[in-house]
């Protein structure tokens, strides 16, 4: 017998569509998800070396070199960067909707992740989808929160002049060839180089020399 799907309104997230235990599974990844976005708006106001390092590695700021004007434009990225944390924050406590995707191949939607088995769509998003197949690839380690993470960068964005989302998937970390080619303009409108940034800061299992080694 197949278990009984519904609404499910969890601490940190209410769940539309899955089993009361994938919803409970899902409301602790959010949870988790939340808390990895406070502490890198919180690691982002300490200027430590890993926060220089990273600033480098996933959204090409050398603070080593700025000068003059440079600088400036340096400050407002990093703003920006902040501002898109603090959203996500925001949009946490404010409290997030996911809806079990159907059968059909999302992936074909706009604003689907190819690198991500959810989505959220690029205009007036108003909750996050999860596909069946990123239920069923389980919820080992913090794997579920960081695909969250990477679909709250996407839905951060929304409501930009345009009605796109301003941060769409430019490149996946794992195709990081791409990654590493990527602008400061294009990495600032990419989902995935917030969540390595935030990965980068948090995750003592993430090492960006052995990630990145052979490009
Ligand atoms: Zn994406």
């Amino acid at each position: 017998m197949a278990a009984s799907t519904g609404t499910y309104v969890g601490i940190n997230c209410k769940c539309e569509g899955f089993t009361q235990q994938d919803a409970l599974q899902i409301d602790l990844a959010a949870g988790r998800a939340k808390q990895f976005a406070t502490a890198t708006q919180q690691k982002l106001g300490s200027w430590g070396p890993d926060v220089i390092a990273a600033l480098k590695h996933h959204f090409k700021i050398d603070t080593s070199k700025a000068r003059g004007i440079g600088t400036v434009y340096q400050d407002n990225w990093i703003q920006y960067i902040a501002s898109v944390y603090r959203k996500m924050v925001s949009d946490f406590i404010g409290g997030m909707t996911y809806i079990l995707g159907g059968d059909w191949n999302p992936m074909t939607w706009p604003g689907a992740c190819s690198g991500n088995p959810a989505f959220t769509v690029r205009v007036n998003p108003k909750a996050i989808h999860l596909n069946r197949s990123f239920v069923q690839s389980g919820s080992s380690g913090n794997m579920w929160s960081w695909a969250l993470l990477h679909e709250q960068a996407h839905f951060a964005s929304r409501n930009s002049p345009g009605g796109f989302n301003s941060i769409a998937d430019y490149a996946y970390f794992d195709d990081t060839k791409k990654y590493l080619r990527l602008s400061t303009d294009q990495a600032l409108h990419n989902a995935d180089s917030f969540t390595n940034f935030a990965k980068e800061l948090l995750d003592p299992g993430f090492d960006w020399d052995r990630e990145t080694a052979g490009y």
